[in-house]
């Protein structure tokens, strides 16, 4: 048997609410092509909040959630080779994909309409063990400690696909609206891979600023603020709208607004009708959305940030205090990317 954490239900997320339970559950079983790891850590992300409070539900209850994990294969299914034990590896947010359909055939099975998501479709790994299918886990590169690499896998491989499609070239001014997990290591592959992009970030607390300008932020400054330059492409890592429709408002004429949110939450829904098309849509100004990413993403994204040294601003829990830092996390209580220890349950 395994100790892990489980959603039961769809519900609010309080600030002293228990969304998830402890339990044990028997150790799952690699299935011919799957690898059982066991968790060392696992990072959390906003999109946890999202399955809890139910804007993208678990497919059924109880569900591990969790889909930032690092840790050590233990045991290979029959048609993987039994080598791969004792292996460092990472899993992500796509558990599996459909490899059939004309987005999986084409390296874009992010967008596969029979994908199942780690933590949602398929247990997680806020767990001692998860078994995942051998081509959806990744090797961690050696410089990164296991609490480091967390983040990476989802944070940072979502926002190495966000830039990708801002299409932002050396030299351009590029802004960033929220300043969580995301954004920060956005502001790190930024610096290394395109140094001569100014970057303006847009944050509400003045915690987040001061943390943006120390990694290189050429401008800070609040949502509703004017940016002292029209800006050719954002990144809005926020759940809201308000951040959208200000943001359109800073765009340069053609620039493109992509949003890096697996879902946006309803409370601040009226802004929009502040969204004129004059002010923020003319000029052939564009908004995109990124969905998920592919294991090329996270492949590309784990060698860069090797090559570059990434590495994430961690704050480290013990796996009891999820339900703590999942409350942190939507009452925006902590900065950089949080992190459960795991290994800790089995004592
Ligand atoms: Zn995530
Ligand atoms: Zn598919």
């Amino acid at each position: 048997m395994m100790k892990a954490m489980v959603i039961d239900r769809v519900q609010e997320i309080t600030p002293k609410g228990k969304p998830l339970r402890l339990v044990e559950i028997p150790i799952p079983e690699p299935s011919s092509d799957e690898v059982l790891v066991r968790i060392s850590v696992c990072g959390v992300c906003h999109t946890e909040l999202d399955e809890i409070e139910g804007r993208t539900p678990p497919s059924r209850f109880p569900m591990v959630p969790g889909h930032q994990v690092v840790g050590n294969i233990v045991k290979t299914g029959s048609g993987v080779s039994s080598n791969r034990v004792g292996e460092r590896v990472g899993v992500a947010w796509i558990f599996s994909a459909c490899g059939e359909c004309g987005f999986c055939k084409t390296g874009m099975e992010n967008l596969c309409d029979n994908f199942l998501a780690t933590g949602r479709d398929a247990n997680g790994g806020y767990a001692e063990y998860m078994s995942a299918p051998i081509d959806n886990v990744y090797k961690i590169p050696d410089i990164f400690t296991d609490a480091e690499a967390a983040p990476l896998l989802c944070a940072g491989a979502v926002g190495y696909r966000a830039l990708s499609l801002a299409e932002v070239t050396n030299g351009d001014f590029i802004g960033l609206t929220g300043f969580g997990a995301s954004a920060h290591i956005i502001v790190k592959l930024l610096r290394y891979q395109q140094p001569e992009t100014k970057i303006f970030v847009f944050a509400r607390r003045e915690e987040e600023r001061g943390f943006a300008k120390e990694l290189g932020a050429f401008w800070v400054g609040d949502i509703t603020d004017d940016a002292p330059e029209k800006l050719n492409a954002i990144i809005d890592t926020t759940p809201a709208w308000k951040p959208v429709v200000e943001g359109l408002r800073n765009l340069q004429k053609a620039g493109r607004l992509v949003i890096n949110a697996i879902r946006k939450e309803d409370q601040d829904k009226s802004y929009l009708q502040y969204l004129s098309y004059k002010n923020h849509l003319w000029n052939e100004k564009e908004i995109k959305s990124v969905a998920n990413i592919t294991t090329i993403d996270v492949n590309e994204f784990l060698t860069l940030a090797d090559e570059a040294k990434i590495k994430p601003h961690v704050e480290e829990f013990p796996i009891e205090a999820a339900n703590k830092v999942l409350a942190a996390l939507k009452f925006k209580k902590i900065k950089g990317a949080k992190v459960l220890r795991i290994a800790q349950m089995i004592k």
